[in-house]
């Protein structure tokens, strides 16, 4: 064989894994870009306006819940929390429950009250909670067997000590989401670090562009772009409701361009690929 045709081969080969790696194939050849549409905190209005919103545009998510209302009003008994309810009927119809922790610890400097901060956990503290959250999950929606995780604050350190090792070794979850920005996009799905998965943590009043703008890099990359979202219509870091509907309307619009799924979805994918090209 000589040496150009050697280079042609190994020219094909090279594109083949960079640019092919864990994109789904359209019917004409070409690539989808995958979208994670995440959010975080349990918050009422993923229940009152998110939920709702997907469902009638088609679309599952994943939802990374911490402590959640687990008992009515206390002059009620007798009655389902609506919160219990309603992740137990988001679960059932396909959107991922994933773990967010119990009591969300965050770093002091970020505002988190000293009893709360991470600071004061030990080790042993954020896997009881991570053990604790992924028993509620299972009462919740009992079909899934492993969880996702994200970190509270995108933060993964306590001390001097990365948790992400530990949690990965305890196999207490298998995938876990961290934080970034609106450059965040995925593309070397090869070198991926499942424990470390980078995401966009959309601010309040983000707009519409924007938010198109981020999975459009997805599209030009041939990669993979997480929305790390709080708020719709109301609540922490809070999109407009019409922001959200429309962007749910333009990715259904352009499905031939984009895999729209959940996040443990879209990682299982990603390492079956990992797998296949060692
Ligand atoms: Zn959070």
């Amino acid at each position: 064989m000589n040496y150009k045709i050697c280079l042609t081969i190994a020219l094909v080969v090279a594109h083949f894994f960079s640019s092919s790696f864990a994109q789904i194939k359209k019917a004409d050849g070409s690539n989808k870009a995958i979208i994670c549409l995440t959010y975080d905190d349990g918050l009422e209005t993923q229940l009152s306006t998110v939920i709702p919103q997907l469902d009638s545009a088609g679309l599952k998510a994943t939802f990374f819940l911490n402590s959640i209302q687990g008992s009515a009003k206390s002059d009620v008994i007798g009655q389902t929390p609506e919160a219990v309810l309603g992740w137990t009927n988001a679960a059932k119809k396909g959107h991922e429950l994933a773990n967010h922790t119990l009591f969300h610890a965050c770093p002091e400097k970020l505002g988190w009250d000293k009893s709360i901060a991470i600071e004061t956990y030990t080790i042993d503290k954020i896997v009881t909670e991570i053990k604790t959250e992924n028993t509620i999950l299972a009462l919740l929606d009992p079909s899934r067997k492993e969880r996702s995780f994200a970190y509270p604050c995108n933060n993964f350190v306590i001390g001097d000590t990365d948790y992400s090792v530990i949690i990965k070794e305890q196999r207490l979850v298998k995938y876990a989401r961290a934080g970034g920005d609106s450059n965040s996009i995925i593309t070397d799905f090869k070198n991926l670090n499942i424990m470390k998965v980078p995401s966009w943590h959309v601010w309040t009043g983000t707009t519409l562009q924007e938010l198109i703008a981020f999975a459009e890099k997805a599209k030009k990359a041939g990669g993979m772009a997480v929305y790390q979202i709080h708020g719709v219509g109301g609540q922490v870091f809070h999109i407009s409701i019409e922001t959200h509907k429309a962007f749910l309307d333009y990715l259904k619009k352009h499905q031939d361009e984009y895999w729209v799924t959940t996040f443990s979805e879209a990682m299982d994918f990603i390492t079956t690929k990992q797998q296949n090209k060692k």
